[in-house]
């Protein structure tokens, strides 16, 4: 269920695809609750067995295909498509196996769509291998979950028919009593099953067919390979093969919530000094002895180990003085004091070197 960013929050779309879950969970659980007991008793405890690990198959598979990306390629930025939104043509032709495949441009996301991609309208972004876009699911089919979708679909055909014919060995050992409230709830689960797995075997048997002549169902609706060759299909087998058993396509959607890890890496680990990093030597017998100015670290790669060495720390005494009078001296700007005098000319003189001053 991936949405574009800025897309409006429709509530409607989210129906079909709570009915699905809920009529899924909801008939399962009673049909657990109602009639497994007494299956588990007389008939074998194989059977809720069984219909427990395809339901959850089915669960599963339902998820896959409901919250996974079907394959969103993601929009070309302003700047990338600047050139071409004026001047390229609306189609352009690429051969896939010697047969000519159009590709048309995609004027909500600035690119050519690869062959088999197509625009979903309703979730507004252009899916890889689109297959269709389900309501039951919310989401659209293409490259990455029509796997999940075409399982889901088999495997719910089959959970239908098992709790169905469950429920139906049931119902034929009550007869008697069939006003009670086990036989009512069986009966009810069984008429929802029954309601939906024609429609369900329906598609699936669809899905099949294409799934076995390797086309999305875009491409039968539209009749793509009509009187054609489809370029697509690997075999019968190749394309079973290919649905079931091909390793994951990536996705080219960034998960949003994952922030990009920024790792600094040397030479940065070396601090930079700015022009205006400088460090004044204080030495007992001046007021300067060494200045060093430097723009980078390659400036500084220059200088001798003896130079590089920190200068001593000034005694105490004479440091209170010395930051008695440069506090002093910024708010005395008629005169300043020696020690400011001497700092701006060392400064001016300086430059990526070390000026000895006061021997
Ligand atoms: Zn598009
Ligand atoms: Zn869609």
């Amino acid at each position: 269920m991936p949405n574009s960013a800025g897309k409006r929050f429709k509530p409607t779309k989210y129906i079909p695809v709570s009915t699905a879950a809920t009529l899924l969970v909801g008939s399962t659980t009673l049909f657990f609750v109602f009639t497994c007991p007494w299956l588990t008793k007389v008939i074998s405890p194989a059977v809720p067995l069984y219909n427990g690990l395809v339901f959850l198959f089915v669960l599963a598979n339902f998820s896959m295909a409901t919250f996974m990306d079907p394959g969103v390629y993601p929009r070309a930025d302003e700047d990338e498509d600047k050139d071409d939104d004026f001047r390229a043509p609306l189609y352009k032709n690429v051969e896939i196996k010697g047969i000519q495949v159009r590709m048309k441009w995609c004027a909500t996301c600035h690119f050519y769509r690869p062959p088999r991609c197509s625009h979903c309208s309703v979730c507004d972004n252009c899916v890889e291998d689109f297959d269709h876009h389900c309501p039951w699911v919310n989401n659209c089919i293409g490259r990455r979950n029509y796997r999940y979708f075409f399982l889901f679909l088999l495997s719910l055909s089959v959970h239908m028919l098992g709790v169905f014919s469950s429920g139906l060995i049931f119902v034929l050992h009550h007869r008697e009593s069939l006003a009670a409230l086990h036989t009512t709830v069986t009966l009810v689960v069984m008429c929802i099953a029954g309601l939906f797995f024609i429609p369900v075997l329906g598609l699936t048997g669809f899905h099949m067919v294409l799934v076995a002549r390797g086309r999305t169902t875009n491409e039968q609706v539209t009749g793509k390979f009509r009187g054609g060759v489809n370029p697509f299909t690997r075999g019968c087998c190749g394309n079973v093969d290919y649905v079931l058993c091909s390793p994951l396509a990536p996705r080219y959607m960034l998960d949003p919530k994952k922030k990009p890890h920024v790792k600094i890496q040397p030479p940065f680990i070396r601090p930079d000094f700015s022009e205006r990093q400088i460090t004044i030597k204080i030495s007992d017998n001046g007021i300067h002895s060494t200045i060093i100015s430097s723009k980078s670290k390659t400036s500084l790669d220059g200088l001798d180990e003896k130079e590089m060495q920190p200068p001593l720390p000034p005694k105490a005494e004479r440091y209170n003085q010395l930051k008695g009078q440069l506090t002093s001296s910024e708010g005395e700007e008629q005169s300043p004091p020696l020690f400011t005098i001497m700092t701006s000319y060392l400064l001016t003189l300086s430059c990526h070197q070390i000026i000895p001053v006061c021997p």
